[in-house]
């Protein structure tokens, strides 16, 4: 009796000694799971967070010169990596608009940037979700009100443009 791989939909026989098994033996479908594994865990876990970011830091002073060399030889990469970090800092900043009930306001807003897509399910909490489509003003100011009472503000937020 097999079951569906749940990263590659196909059929496998979950192991002996580990009837669990949620992933078939093949090497992408074992890296992913390792990958969410990770990540689930980096989210849960702030002890392991700590460690993870105390090891990358103690990584990074023993090669000073790994991130010259790497942007040297891969600027395209560099550049996807920056892309992917506004996209990220993107949704944070919607996601905390979306928790401070700021909808309306974006709605009625003139068009600057659009999100598109799936991680639209990722703004819980109001009808954002159910369009999937968020129109923002170009600067992507923040809400003026709620900032220091806010427990769900995220972190590390790059400041707002004036
Ligand atoms: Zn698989």
């Amino acid at each position: 009796m097999g079951r569906c791989c749940r990263f590659c939909q196909r059929q496998f026989e979950p192991s002996r000694f580990h009837p669990e098994q949620i992933a078939c033996s093949d090497q992408p479908c074992q890296r992913q799971r390792r990958s969410q594994n990770r990540k689930r865990k980096l989210a849960l876990d702030a002890e392991y967070r700590q460690v993870c970011r105390d090891s990358a830091r103690k990584w990074r002073a023993n090669h000073p010169c790994y991130w010259k060399q790497y942007r040297a030889a891969q600027p395209d990469a560099v550049a996807r990596n920056r892309t992917q970090q506004r996209q990220r800092d993107l949704r944070r900043r919607l996601a905390h608009l979306a928790n401070n009930n700021s909808a309306l306001d974006l709605k009625s807003s003139a068009a600057g940037v659009w999100w598109l897509g799936p991680h639209g399910a990722d703004l819980a909490n109001n009808n954002l979700a159910a369009t999937q489509v968020v129109i923002l003003q170009g600067s992507l100011r923040r809400p003026p009100l709620h900032q220091p009472s806010c427990k769900q503000h995220p972190s590390g937020l790059p400041a707002a443009p004036a």
